[in-house]
């Protein structure tokens, strides 16, 4: 693949409704939207997870730009590349940055597969035309409207949801999910946010209603806490942002922390990344699946490619568009299908194109880069 310039939009778009988790609270998201123009005449499309603000991990829409600018696109203009996954190896030596890589490796995959006339999912080895989903609620104002918000998604079809928790917020709303739709399969997801000696605390009200998978209750270094609260439970203990790389997913198995893994290709890198991690954690008998991060259809699309991948067996957090913008920036949006699914496009590359329109309305800057260095 050789690129021929590549442009980088920064886009504004208003959610739906404000997100809330233990961190804080998302009204509008700012993301980065990178188009990469081979020379072949098609094109390459991904956006980057990183937010406005470095809460949820140590990366930003403005570091992700400043790594783009300074690093990964010149490397990507200079050279040709063969594969994603070489690419990777070429900027191998430059340290983090993983949600900067991640939209460099996406975007290449969408070219690659688009060049070579295969849908993304067929390109990675997935084989499923649908893949299950559940839904992500946030923190709401109170318990009541909490299970109202629930009854509005199992009735849009959901089967099954994930509540964001944190300390005085977690075993009244559980409760009060349970006890209206008892046989929910209901996740909780903390962000880290439990002191580790809330395990015993933890381990009661998840066991008692009947919660299927607790998620990142703390700190991303604390294995061991979640290695205490994985011994014998009657749920699973899903990692998130402890599991970066191959070498801390290998750490959190041999430590027997690890009963579930969420995968975020924006958030480990990219897709070669993201097949390796799920296989590895399949190799010890511990499911995976797609997690999401209020992306639009662009991300969405790259996610529900992955999810088609055999190694990904539980229900993905990508729901349909309508769930979190008023507006896709994608030609087809997702729309949720019989039992719980979305369907895995199957045009060339990502299937999806962006409506020019409406990302001219959400764009806020602009810039194309070329070989020569020199930048529109
Ligand atoms: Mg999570």
């Amino acid at each position: 693949m050789q690129v021929l310039s590549a442009q980088l939009d920064e886009l504004e778009l208003p959610l739906v409704e404000p997100f809330e988790t233990s961190f804080g609270v998302e009204k509008r998201r700012r993301l980065l939207l990178l188009t990469l123009h081979g020379r072949s005449g098609e094109e390459g499309l991904a956006e980057c997870v990183a937010a406005r603000d470095p809460l949820y991990s140590s990366e930003a829409v403005e570091t992700a730009r400043w790594m783009l600018h300074r690093y990964l696109l010149p490397d990507l203009l200079r050279r040709e590349v063969a594969t994603p996954s070489e690419f990777l190896g070429r900027v191998g030596t430059l340290r983090g940055h993983p949600m900067a890589k991640a939209v460099a490796e996406m975007a290449l995959w969408d070219l690659y597969a688009r060049e070579h006339r295969r849908s993304l999912a067929e390109m990675l080895g997935g084989r499923k035309r649908r893949v299950e989903v559940g839904v992500s609620v946030g923190i709401q104002g109170s318990v009541p409207t909490l299970v109202q918000r629930v009854g509005d998604y199992l009735e849009d079809g959901y089967r099954r949801v994930k509540l964001k928790v944190r300390p005085g917020w977690d075993e009244e709303p559980v409760r009060a999910v349970r006890r209206a739709y008892p046989d929910l399969r209901l996740w909780v997801d903390a962000n880290q946010a439990y002191p580790t000696s809330a395990v015993g605390a933890i381990a009661r009200w998840a066991s008692r209603y009947g919660v299927e998978q607790v998620e990142q209750p703390f700190a991303e270094h604390e294995v061991e806490a979640h290695a205490l609260l994985n011994r014998g439970r009657t749920f699973r203990v899903c990692l998130d942002e402890s599991v970066v790389d191959r070498a801390s997913l290998d750490d959190a198995l041999e430590r027997r922390a690890i009963s579930s893994l969420n995968v975020k290709p924006g958030r480990v890198g990219g897709l070669t990344v993201s097949r390796e991690l799920a296989q590895a954690a399949a190799g010890a008998r511990v499911p995976a699946w797609v997690g999401g991060m209020l992306e639009t259809g662009v991300g969405r699309a790259h996610g529900v490619a992955l999810a088609s991948l055999p190694n990904f067996t539980l229900p993905a957090d990508l729901s349909a568009s309508r769930r979190y913008y008023l507006t896709e920036i994608i030609d087809r949006p997702f729309d949720l299908g019989a039992g719980s699914t979305l369907a895995v496009p199957r045009g060339p590359g990502i299937g999806v194109t962006l409506v020019d329109r409406a990302v001219a309305k959400a764009r806020r800057r602009s810039r194309i880069f070329r070989p020569s260095g020199s930048r529109l």
